[in-house]
């Protein structure tokens, strides 16, 4: 299914007659954040029900804490104008990820995740209820103790979302 330029004329035409874009603050230090796939199914915003301007959303192969994803959170920490990340950050993975299917492409696998081959069984692709538990060990490790994680699972059958790491304050 091809989508023309003319074609995302239109829509966000429609889209701006909305006004749902004005006057939306910068994110700030304890903006909802989010970690997910590029999977076109699996659209954070939709799937989460994000209004415009609710969510810092970030997406990768199989919604990965990998170093890039967290050199990336750290730049973005220079926008907080100092202030430590205070809110809340949701690592959303999903039933049926494409990640399963690049188990036999492991030296790009692992360059992703910036591991040596024999260490990729450690990332759980297979598994998201695993994968998510993997990457919210990491983040809660890595990023300020301010900042609460969660672990989400999306099936994407059923349309619904699991918390199967909930943040520790929730
Ligand atoms: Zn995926």
């Amino acid at each position: 299914m091809t989508v023309s330029s003319a074609d995302l004329v239109r829509r966000n035409a429609a889209f701006a007659t909305t006004g749902a874009f004005a006057g939306l603050p910068f994110p700030a230090s304890d903006t909802l954040r989010v970690l997910g796939c590029v999977d076109s199914r699996v659209d954070p915003g939709d799937v989460l029900g994000l209004k415009l301007g609710e969510g810092v959303v970030m997406r990768n192969i199989g919604g990965r804490v990998t170093p890039e994803t967290l050199r990336s959170w750290a730049l973005l920490g220079r926008l907080g104008q100092g202030q430590p990340p205070s809110g809340h950050l949701v690592i959303l993975h999903q039933t049926d990820c494409g990640t399963r299917r690049l188990t036999g492409f492991p030296g790009q696998l692992a360059a992703f995740f910036e591991i040596p081959e024999d260490k990729l069984a450690s990332k759980a692709v297979e598994d998201p209820y695993a994968s998510v538990r993997v990457d919210v060990t990491i983040a809660r490790h890595a990023l300020p103790p301010g900042l609460l994680v969660s672990g989400v699972v999306y099936d994407v059958d059923t349309g619904l979302i699991e918390v199967t790491d909930p943040a520790t304050q929730e």
